[in-house]
């Protein structure tokens, strides 16, 4: 017997142990695991005794192809994800051009993006104002039996493309979403009061960093999860709340989560590690993001709600823009520069340095929020996000006494800059692989051809277990 590959001397995540195991791999697919295997093997790869954990997933990109594609393509997208040690993503509906609110729109896109992945990908699905105002909800249930994974509704206005929701389309979108059972994610904000506050500290003459994260204030992301999880409770959606920046919004989904609904939460590396007092003072249009930056607490309160439960799994909101003519064109300023950072290859170092290795979340804790959790909220488990026999062969290697510091000039992405730029980290992912080949290695680069990648359907409809510690 031969097999494909031989993954040797890998440290395997036992509860919050590790185990010495070889891994074998054949046409993609994890097919047993042994101690110090004796089997022919087309290729072997020496993990060297570092951890290998089931392949990172980021359930929130915006790729920006087709359409925007001088701010990134599928191509160095997927790059910054594989160097990053992320496996595969999920994509959002709006950031492309057509917006994803069709199969006709979806299929085009994939269309435009199949020759250029380096990792896997699944796609999220659209639903807007414009939807329900004009009768198109019959493309909900059209997009989930092709197989999205979930489906995002703005609450504020994001992309021109990609009408926001009012508060009772927002209702009707959580209805139709509710009848096909995949989750609905929402951008939490309150529109009305994030755009009086902001013009408010403009007519100030406010345009110092600090000035965007103080207009959109925390209420208005505490409000607008309010109203999602009165509306998941009154239509039966499961609600999802996606790149969760405050400190209180774990603690309402906390108690969402007690009261028995279905409502869980992400939040992002940056949410948890950088405070917008500083980053914003030092990167201005460069830590601008929506929702902004919070504060020291509310790191601190995302951590423990990562770690009990409130908060499900991590994911980047990645969201490049091009410096030159989005960040800090001729006249831009910190109110009209476009909030988004890139986040898909800092996410999988900052929370094995900043999480794991600081103590913050236990070693099964850190597998549940990169790999498993976000697998089987949107139903790809386990055929990702596990590391099982049957599984695809997708693994992050992690070397975790790695020293080195983010820096921005160094990144995949097209988008050079992040907030997180001089941070100095311990841990890193040194390979990358997906269904068994190696697609990324520290010091070699990027591997995989283009196209590599594949588009993953949904391959069920799961939930999470409720994981809140009393
Ligand atoms: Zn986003």
């Amino acid at each position: 017997m031969s097999i494909d590959l031989l993954i040797k001397n890998a440290m395997i995540p036992k509860g919050d142990m590790t185990v010495k195991v070889d891994i074998l791999v054949d046409k993609g697919i994890i097919v047993g695991f042994m101690e110090q295997a004796q089997i022919e093997a087309r290729e072997i790869i020496d993990a060297c005794e570092k951890l290998v954990i089931p392949g990172c997933i980021d359930s929130h990109t915006h790729i920006n192809d087709p359409g925007f594609t001088h701010r990134e393509n599928f191509l160095t997208g997927t790059s910054a994800a594989a160097s990053g040690g992320v496996t595969t993503i999920i994509d959002m509906p709006c950031c492309s051009v057509p917006s994803v609110r069709s199969v006709d729109n979806l299929e085009y896109k994939l269309s435009q993006i199949a020759d250029k992945a380096i990792v896997d990908y699944g796609m999220w699905g659209g639903v807007t104002g414009e939807d329900v105002r004009n009768n198109w909800l019959h493309n909900v249930k059209e997009q989930a039996d092709y197989g999205v994974c979930a489906f995002k509704v703005y609450m504020t206005p994001s992309v021109p493309t990609y009408p926001r929701v009012t508060d009772p389309e927002m209702l009707e979108a959580f209805k139709s979403v509710a009848a096909t059972g995949l989750p609905i994610g929402i951008h939490a904000e309150n529109y009305a009061m994030c755009d009086f506050y902001v013009q408010k500290l403009k007519n100030e003459g406010r345009l110092d960093g600090p000035a965007w994260a103080e207009a959109r204030l925390e209420l208005a992301e505490k409000v607008a999860i309010e109203l999602g999880i009165s509306f998941a409770e009154f239509t039966g959606a499961r609600l999802h709340i996606v790149h969760m920046s405050t400190g209180i919004g774990a603690v309402l989904v906390k108690n969402a989560k007690m009261r028995g609904l279905d409502v869980t939460s992400e939040t992002c590396p940056h949410y948890l590690t950088i405070n917008y007092q500083d980053a914003m003072s030092k990167y201005e249009s460069f830590a601008k993001i929506a929702p902004p930056l919070r504060t020291v607490k509310d790191n601190e309160m995302l951590w423990q709600g990562v770690a009990d439960g409130s908060v499900d799994f991590i994911a980047t909101d990645h969201a490049p823009y091009e410096i030159s003519t989005e960040k800090c064109a001729e006249g831009m300023n910190i109110w009209n520069s476009f909030p988004g950072i890139p986040g898909v290859e800092t996410m999988v170092p900052v929370i094995v340095s900043e999480g794991y290795n600081k103590g913050k979340i236990s070693l099964s804790r850190m597998v549940e929020i990169l790999c498993k959790n976000p697998a089987i909220h949107y139903g790809l488990y386990p055929k990702k996000g596990a590391m099982d026999i049957g599984s695809d062969a997708d693994f992050t290697i992690i070397d975790l006494d790695k020293e080195w510091t983010i820096e921005q000039e160094k990144m995949y992405t097209m988008a050079k800059y992040t907030p997180l730029h001089g941070m100095k980290l311990k841990g890193k992912p040194v390979k990358t692989i997906v269904r068994g080949s190696l697609v990324y290695e520290d010091g070699k680069g990027i591997i995989a051809k283009p196209g590599y990648g594949r588009f993953v359907k949904r391959q069920t409809i799961s939930k999470l277990p409720r994981q809140i510690k009393f």
